[in-house]
């Protein structure tokens, strides 16, 4: 039997709510969420934020820039600006040749129509991503892309399967939510939750959801003592919930990302040392930084 090969596992941007240049900060990288996956057959990847555009460079010196083209899955968390705002510069999805399948919830939010505040409005992926690039925000529209673009909406607590892979999603914790997902590959488990607040319903939910996966990435922006004074109910989460949910759930490795744009390299490289302290097995990633599952 040949061995199966399962994911290559890249991350193109773990800075959290706002890009983040500087000196200071060059280390962990100022690129906002993207995450690039891998498989034997299909190409994975976790939001558009700015981390997408260095992502974009890469995948033109393969089969993206080539006549022939390629194909990829994109997955968005959510729609908040640091998950979105690097699409527009992402130049693959500018050619012909490419085709991209998005997925990402339908949202029915209450209020945007000025006349009738109880009319609901459903805001899909599709609407969202647009609208991002209409003339008062963007030069170019998403029309303008050339490339295939295929959109998707994925409901919360499902399961997709799409060629060799697997995905399964939560609902998490975040103003307007926010998606996780854990991917199967080849019996291999990835969870990725990003943008989640902790209480103790999440934390069990989590443990259950990401049971006994090998790595689970997850929003650590706050040291406990911000998140208790002044950044509960923001919608983000601490390293003491996610070695929490580890525990819980027998999970291997914890990935500590979304690193607050308050929080120099110094700073993180001290927070990721107390969280090794609390769950052995953690990392606070770098940009850049890729493993294999
Ligand atoms: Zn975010
Ligand atoms: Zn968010």
């Amino acid at each position: 039997m040949s061995k199966i090969k399962n994911a290559e596992i890249k991350y193109y941007g773990v800075r959290g709510s706002i890009p983040t240049p500087g000196e200071k900060f060059k280390e962990y990288g100022g690129n906002t969420t993207c995450l690039f996956i891998e498989l034997e057959d299909d190409i994975i990847i976790i939001d558009a934020g700015t981390g997408i555009r260095v992502l974009g460079l890469d995948l033109l010196k393969r089969e993206f820039g080539t006549k022939e083209g390629g194909t990829a899955h994109i997955f968005f968390s959510h729609t908040h600006w640091d998950h979105i705002q690097g699409f527009p510069f992402f130049i693959p999805a500018y050619l012909p040749q490419n085709t991209f399948h998005v997925y990402g919830e339908t949202k029915e939010i209450k209020g945007l129509d000025a006349k009738d505040k109880e009319v609901l409005e459903t805001w899909t992926i599709e609407r969202t991503i647009r609208t991002q690039q209409t003339f008062m925000f963007f030069p170019a529209s998403t029309q303008n892309m050339g490339s295939k673009l295929i959109f998707n909406e994925l409901n919360f607590n499902s399961e997709k399967k799409i060629n060799n892979f697997s995905v399964k999603t939560i609902r998490l914790r975040h103003p307007n939510n926010s998606m996780g997902f854990l991917f199967n590959f080849a019996g291999e488990k990835f969870c990725f939750c990003t943008d989640v607040e902790h209480n103790d319903e999440m934390i069990t939910e989590l443990s259950k959801f990401a049971k006994g996966c090998k790595v689970l990435a997850y929003d650590c922006q706050y040291t406990p003592e911000e998140y208790v004074d002044g950044k509960i109910g923001w919608g983000h989460s601490t390293f003491e919930a996610a070695a929490e949910i580890c525990e819980k759930g027998g999970i291997e490795n914890l990935h500590m990302i979304h690193h607050d744009p308050m929080h120099d390299d110094q700073f993180i490289k001290k927070l990721e040392k107390r969280a090794q302290q609390r769950f052995k097995n953690t990392l606070a990633v770098k940009e850049g930084f890729n493993f294999f599952i």
